[in-house]
């Protein structure tokens, strides 16, 4: 497998596209890149041996001067293929629930959500739909291609479709559309907000819920396991409006939300699409440079840390993309003894890239560990609470 590469080692490829997905600006700079990174960082795999002749692609992490946009110019989509063994739920901790139902209870009380109708594009396994329906008394559907039956609670009113919403569905006119942890996926991302727009279904009124990593907080607080292979974007403020505005849509609100690690827009329909540009990528040449030095003593620092310790004593806590991104890009790491998740799902399972086994938290009861390497800060006190229940000992440190 082919490790992350400095960046002045990188030039672009002639596959590589060079414009901006957002703005098509062509003033563009180029950072780390890697050759072999897992296609499908969440699709978990039921044995080590096919987890490592997994799909790999090339990241090549490009900025846009002009719109501060970041994306992977390698990106080819003929490499994904979602599928059900998808498994990106994050329902299973109390950190995500109680941030879906702040996100649900606001967004039923500012859109008046009660007796409308919503629809949750990319709606995953349907939880947060189904919360949403829940709190407001809206009614809901549901479209992802990944949707299984049968899991979890039926919600009345709340029903889902195994497709994308598209102009197959001209008879829904949603007041609500939610859209999360979608638009990051798509390559042509101002296209796909405006076949949205245009949508038969969509009136003047219909309110539009975006919700996105937010690229400031992978570079400047170094959450690097985040970029992955499934992500050709990843959006700033700046960016995320500009594609919205790109698109036709009026800005009703933006921020961040859960801990600044995503970021939102809440947009509609504009009376007057305004065209032409924005924005300011002055400052984005100095988050490009530190992001450069950071992201590489950050992979050092690591490849020191299981140097000095016995990769079979230590495990990694989060079996999310981000546990897959650390075992497949820090060298040492495809040795480590397992990742621990709480989600039933992913348990007994295998990482794509490495083929490291998923397990409970429970397994950890039966084996020697030393170190627990938690892949997000925000659920520290939840991790650290668990290893005490469970006797651990061990160092626990936040990558
Ligand atoms: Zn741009």
């Amino acid at each position: 497998m082919t490790r992350m590469q400095a960046a002045e080692a990188i030039a672009p490829l002639d596959a590589e596209r060079d414009d901006c997905p957002v703005c098509g600006s062509r003033d563009l700079m180029h950072s780390v890149a890697s050759d072999a990174v897992p296609a499908l960082c969440n699709a978990l795999h039921p044995d080590a041996t096919s987890a490592r002749a997994a799909n790999t692609g090339r990241f090549a992490t490009t900025f846009c001067r002009h719109c501060t946009h970041v994306f992977n110019a390698a990106f080819d989509e003929d490499r994904i293929g979602y599928t059900q063994s998808y498994e990106n739920s994050l329902h299973y901790s109390p950190r995500f629930v109680a941030f879906v139902e702040d996100l649900t209870q606001r967004l039923s009380d500012t859109y008046a959500l009660a007796g409308k109708t919503v629809v949750d594009i990319g709606c995953g396994k349907g939880d947060f739909l189904k919360r949403l329906c829940a709190i407001s008394g809206a009614t809901g559907i549901g479209f992802d291609k990944s949707f299984e039956q049968n899991r979890g609670d039926d919600i009345p009113g709340v029903r889902f479709v195994n497709d994308w919403f598209g102009d197959d569905y001209p008879d829904l006119k949603p007041d609500f559309i939610s859209c999360r942890h979608v638009v990051e996926h798509i390559a042509e991302p101002v296209r796909f907000l405006r076949g949205l727009r245009s949508h038969p279904g969509v009136g003047p009124d219909t309110v539009f819920y975006f919700e996105v990593p937010n690229a400031l907080y992978t570079l400047r607080d170094l959450g690097i396991w985040d970029l992955i292979y499934e992500h050709v974007s990843y959006f700033t403020p700046l960016s995320l409006r500009a594609a919205c505005e790109a698109a036709g849509f009026d800005i009703l609100d933006a921020g961040t939300s859960f801990g600044e690690q995503y970021l939102y827009v809440e947009v509609k329909p504009s009376a007057t699409p305004r065209t032409g540009a924005l924005v300011d990528g002055g400052k984005i040449t100095t988050l490009v440079d530190d992001f450069d030095r950071s992201y590489r003593d950050k992979v050092a620092h690591w490849r020191n840390y299981l140097a000095e310790r016995d990769p079979q004593m230590t495990v990694i806590w989060g079996g999310g993309s981000k546990g897959i991104t650390f075992v497949n890009t820090v060298p040492g790491a495809e040795r480590i003894r397992a990742i621990i998740d709480v989600n039933p799902h992913k348990q007994g399972r295998f990482a794509p890239g490495t083929g490291t086994p998923v397990l409970s938290p429970e397994a950890l009861r039966d084996m020697p560990i030393q170190s627990i390497i938690i892949m997000n800060p925000l659920y520290r006190g939840e991790i650290e609470a668990s290893a005490r229940a469970l006797g651990l000992s061990a160092d626990v440190q936040v990558a």
